[in-house]
């Protein structure tokens, strides 16, 4: 690993697969100390065991975003290994598509629990703490979803607008955190594998198909927004494939 201008401790929500997992290969290859959130810790155990063997950082923990205790154990765990928090990358997100007439009523609720209440429990979890070190850096992961909206997505995009006001929100009341908003459009991930209605998430993955880029182009962009100096806040990268429409 090189040695970036400043090494940051790093905490990862969502970091088993796609962006996350591609943020975190990327940041610790920056040689930043990474903190690997998520459910499915074999994934996590594994991307640990690539890291180091490149001579990275990466401790990682098992994380549900959508408990409050266990966001703050994930955090307590990062404090344990690194004594301090520099970033959080609130990046874990569900997108189970389908028409509101479905009422798949439990997937809203899915979607409003993990995309938005899990960044909550993420800013809840770190905020006091970047207070008292005298700063830090909230990256969220909001969407191209979450300035429009698209049919079968309406749940899914009304979470990612949401992601955006809450950013915008603690932006303006913060003077020494900063915050920033990225918005990738089709990522190749793991994200249309699980749940939605069989037609919609047919149709997204074949979008997917043809356009998508790869989950390292919006790592790419993170690291940016980390390696600004602290008097620079980049407050949105929206990084989409040249042919989305
Ligand atoms: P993936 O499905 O590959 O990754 C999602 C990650 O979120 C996984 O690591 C998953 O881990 C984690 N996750 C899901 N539920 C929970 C939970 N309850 N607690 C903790 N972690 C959870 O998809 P992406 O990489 O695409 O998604 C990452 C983010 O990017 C999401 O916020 C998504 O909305 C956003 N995004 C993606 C786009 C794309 O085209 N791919 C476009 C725009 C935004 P595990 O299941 O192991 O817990």
């Amino acid at each position: 690993a090189s040695t970036p201008l400043e090494k940051k401790v790093v905490l990862i929500t969502g970091a088993s697969s796609g962006i996350g997992e591609a943020t975190a290969r990327h940041l610790a290859a920056a040689g930043h100390q990474v903190m690997a959130g998520a459910r499915r810790t074999d994934r996590l155990a594994e991307l640990a065991r690539e890291v180091r063997g490149a001579n990275g950082a990466l401790d990682h923990c098992a994380l549900d975003v959508t408990r409050r205790d266990s966001v703050e154990s994930f955090v307590d765990a990062a404090l344990d290994r690194y004594g301090r928090i520099d970033v959080l990358v609130n990046n874990a997100g569900v997108m189970p598509l389908a028409p509101m007439a479905d009422l798949r009523v439990d997937e809203w609720d899915r979607m409003i629990d993990v995309n938005v209440r899990g960044t909550l429990y993420g800013i809840a979890a770190v905020l006091p703490r970047m207070r008292e070190q005298g700063g830090g850096h909230i990256v969220n992961i909001a969407s191209v979803a979450g300035h429009r909206v698209d049919p079968t997505a309406a749940v899914y995009c009304a979470t990612k607008y949401a992601v955006r006001a809450l950013s915008e929100g603690l932006r303006q009341e913060s003077r020494d955190i900063r915050v920033t908003v990225i918005s990738p459009g089709f990522t190749d991930s793991e994200l249309l594998d699980r749940g939605g209605a069989v037609e919609a998430q047919a149709a997204a993955r074949a979008a997917a198909r043809q356009l998508a880029i790869p989950a390292s182009a919006v790592a790419e962009a993170i690291g940016f927004a980390l390696d600004q100096p602290a008097t620079v806040d980049v407050n949105e990268i929206v990084v989409r494939p040249t042919v989305q429409g």
